[in-house]
Parts: structure tokens; C-alpha cells; sequence
């Protein structure tokens, strides 16, 4: 046992003999519970983050209200603009899918106490069932902080970098999160480690439909859709989302076999295209959903939100999917795959520079987040 640092204290624990009487669990699992209070930690870790995320947003957006450069507040300058509505998308997507995947631990949970199992264990087998969605929230949630408060530093000109504002604090205490509950490297491999050994156990069908995403690409593309039911053509955007992560992670399977677990790099595309779908797909559930309650006129605020995160989010799931084909695949079947991910990834035309001046003229006039 050790201790080392100066204002934080770290306690180090080697071959330390721990009494009988004091172990908790059974001597050999410990691990179990170590990881499944991870899940739950993680899904925590995202909604901590939010809420700091929240703050540092209201912070800026006070602050670009208020501090005047060429004779007016910054808050009228379009550069800035592009920066709160970025935050406020960004902000919002999380919630979408932190709640989302919230709702299915506590559904899950409610079955297994009605199903008689202990609280603890329903607790930590439900968040043990969606572990891969605790990750993809953790990484997300952390690297949402990061960007507010870096955009919030910036805002705030060279007063961001003054202790004397509270948004340097914020960029300082921002940084931990991407390094505790599991770094966001070790999440990201962990996203497509769980989904692989979920799909060899059988827990996953994933062969099946990267075997329908196979047969798709040699048929002829389809060339847009007479559906002409609200989000239909999100939804199919989304869809092909997932066919596109199907598609690149099935021939990074097939391709490099047993070697995969070393070319992190692939792994590590193929974890962020996986969470920015989580998160389109999320982002586009909560908005019917509001354009359902609200109607569509109300909500068009929330459309102009969601529209914009696909349309960045098809060319983000693009770029992975490329880097991950690029440094596997070779020749014909290079050219067939990345032909493939530029269908999948295929967005409508959108002014995301108008949609993004609307949100934030939103958010400025109330003042703070309020989407
Ligand atoms: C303020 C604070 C509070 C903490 N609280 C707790 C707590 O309550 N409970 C607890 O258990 N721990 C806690 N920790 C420890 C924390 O979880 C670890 O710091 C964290 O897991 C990273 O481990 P490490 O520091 O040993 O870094 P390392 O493991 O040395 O990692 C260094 C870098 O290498 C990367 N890396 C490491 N292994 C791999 C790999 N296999 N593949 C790819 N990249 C890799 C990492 O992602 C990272 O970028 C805390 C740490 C801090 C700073």
C-alpha cells in the first residue's frame, strides 16, 4: 500500500490480505460485480455529464449576451451562433439517448422483481443487458462535457482561460470524465468486444442481417422512396445507418479473423460509427414523438435539431466507415464496400447553417437550454 501526490491522495493496494470475515461476495467473482456496477456507473457517469454540460451552456450563452465586441453583444455574430447550436444539438442528443436507454434498464428491471429476483440482481442485470448502450453513453457523455466547455472556453475569449470565470473551471474538472468508469479508448473497444461475444453466444443475431446487407449490395440501389409518411426518409437514413456498421464490421470480421482484437484502429471506427447512429436513432425517436404530441408546426424547432444531427452524423459514420475499409480491405472488394458506404450514407441536401441560426436565436432569446 502506498500513498503518492500532493493534493489528491492515491491509495495503492498490493498483495493485501483481506480478512475472511470482511469479503464481499463469493472469492473469485468479485469481478461480476465490479463490472456490472460499472454499467450502472457509466449510464451515471453520461447524465453527470449532461448536467455539467447544461451549466457550462447557460454559462456561455449569458456570457455571449452580454459581452459586446464591434459595438454588439457577440451572441449577433454567426460564428457564434454555429457554436451554441451545436451545443444545444449535441446536449439534446445525449438526453435522447441516455434516456432512452434509462427507460429500458428500469422496464427491465421492474420484469426481473416481478420475475422474483432479488433487487440488486434485477438491478445489475438489467444494466448488465444493456452494458453496450452504458459504454456508448459513457464515451458520448464524457466527450459532449469536453466539447461544451472547450466551445464555452472559447466563447468566453481570453476570459475563459481566467480563473476568475467559472467556465476554466469547467474545462479543467470536464477532463477526468473521458479517463475514469473506463476510458473512452477501452469503452470504444468495448462497445464491439460485448456486441461480438453477444453474437458467437448467440445473444445477437447479427450474421442474418449482415448477410441481407451482403445480398442488397449486389442488387441494383434503390433510387429514393414514394413514402410519403412524416420521417420517412430519417428513418430510412437511419436504417441504412446500421446497414452500413453491419456491412463495414461483418468484412472487418471476415477479413481479419482473429487479428481484429490488434488492429484497434478498425475497432475503434467501427465504435464511433456505432455511436453515432445510437445517437441519430435516438435523437429521431424523441423528435416523432414530440412532432406526434406537439404536432409538426411546434415542433419544427426540434425538426430543424434532429435534421441537422443526421445530416452531420451520415458524414461522420462516412469518414469511420472509410477508415476502417481503407486499412483491411484492398481492390475489388475495397471499391464494393466503400461504394456500398457511400449508399448507406447517403443524405438529403439540408441548410444546416439555417437550421443552426434558428436554434440559437431560440436559445438567446430564452436565455438558456430549453429544448
Ligand atoms: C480523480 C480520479 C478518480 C478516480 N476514481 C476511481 C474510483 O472511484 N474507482 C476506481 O476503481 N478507479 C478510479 N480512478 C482510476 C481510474 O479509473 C483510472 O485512472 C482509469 O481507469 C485509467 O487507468 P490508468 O490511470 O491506470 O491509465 P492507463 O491504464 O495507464 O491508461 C493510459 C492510457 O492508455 C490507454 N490504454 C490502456 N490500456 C489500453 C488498451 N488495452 N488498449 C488501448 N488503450 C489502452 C488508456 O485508454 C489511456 O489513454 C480514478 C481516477 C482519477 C484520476
Amino acid at each position: 500500500m502506498g500513498i503518492k501526490g500532493s493534493s489528491t491522495v492515491q491509495l495503492y493496494f498490493q498483495d493485501a490480505k483481506i480478512p475472511v470475515e470482511n469479503v464481499l461476495g463469493e472469492i473469485g467473482k468479485g469481478h461480476k460485480i465490479a463490472f456490472n456496477i460499472l454499467n450502472i456507473g457509466r449510464l451515471k457517469l453520461c447524465a453527470a455529464a449532461l448536467g455539467g454540460a447544461k451549466m457550462a451552456f447557460n454559462t456561455s450563452v449569458e456570457y455571449a449576451k452580454t459581452r459586446e465586441q464591434f459595438k454588439q453583444p457577440i451572441a449577433n455574430f454567426g460564428a457564434i451562433k454555429h457554436k451554441i447550436a451545436e451545443m444545444a444539438i449535441r446536449i439534446f442528443a445525449t438526453e435522447s439517448a441516455l434516456y432512452r436507454t434509462a427507460k429500458w434498464i428500469d422496464d427491465l428491471e421492474k420484469q426481473l422483481i416481478a420475475e422474483d429476483k432479488p433487487f440488486n440482481e434485477a438491478l445489475l442485470g438489467a444494466a448488465e443487458e444493456y452494458a453496450i448502450e452504458c459504454a456508448i453513453l459513457k464515451v458520448y457523455g464524457s466527450e459532449l462535457l469536453d466539447f461544451v466547455v472547450d466551445e464555452g472556453v472559447q466563447i468566453h475569449g481570453g476570459n475563459g482561460f481566467s480563473a476568475e470565470y467559472n467556465i476554466s473551471r469547467a474545462y479543467r474538472d470536464s477532463r477526468i470524465n473521458r479517463i475514469y468508469e473506463g476510458t473512452n479508448e477501452i469503452n470504444r473497444l468495448l462497445t464491439l468486444d460485448m456486441t461480438l461475444k453477444r453474437a458467437m453466444q448467440g445473444r445477437l443475431n447479427l450474421m442474418g442481417p449482415a448477410m441481407e446487407v451482403q445480398k442488397e449490395l449486389m442488387s441494383i440501389p434503390d433510387f429514393g422512396s414514394d413514402d410519403e409518411t412524416p420521417f420517412a426518409s430519417e428513418q430510412k437514413l437511419i436504417g441504412n445507418f446500421k446497414k452500413a456498421i453491419l456491412m463495414v464490421s461483418g468484412a472487418a470480421v471476415q477479413k481479419l479473423m482473429m487479428q481484429i482484437e490488434s488492429e484497434q484502429e478498425v475497432l475503434m471506427n467501427i465504435a464511433d460509427m456505432a455511436i453515432e447512429a445510437f445517437h441519430a436513432e435516438s435523437t429521431l425517436l424523441r423528435v416523432m414523438k414530440i412532432a406526434q404530441e406537439k404536432g409538426a408546426e411546434k415542433s419544427s424547432l426540434h425538426i430543424d435539431l434532429m435534421r441537422t444531427y443526421l445530416y452531420d452524423a451520415a458524414d461522420k459514420i462516412n469518414k469511420s466507415g472509410k477508415d476502417a475499409i481503407n486499412a483491411f480491405a484492398e481492390g475489388d472488394e475495397q471499391r464494393m464496400i466503400l461504394m456500398g458506404l457511400k449508399r448507406f450514407t447517403k443524405a438529403d441536401a439540408f441548410n444546416s447553417k439555417e437550421a443552426r441560426r434558428r436554434i440559437a436565436d431560440n436559445v438567446l432569446n430564452s436565455g438558456k437550454y430549453n429544448l
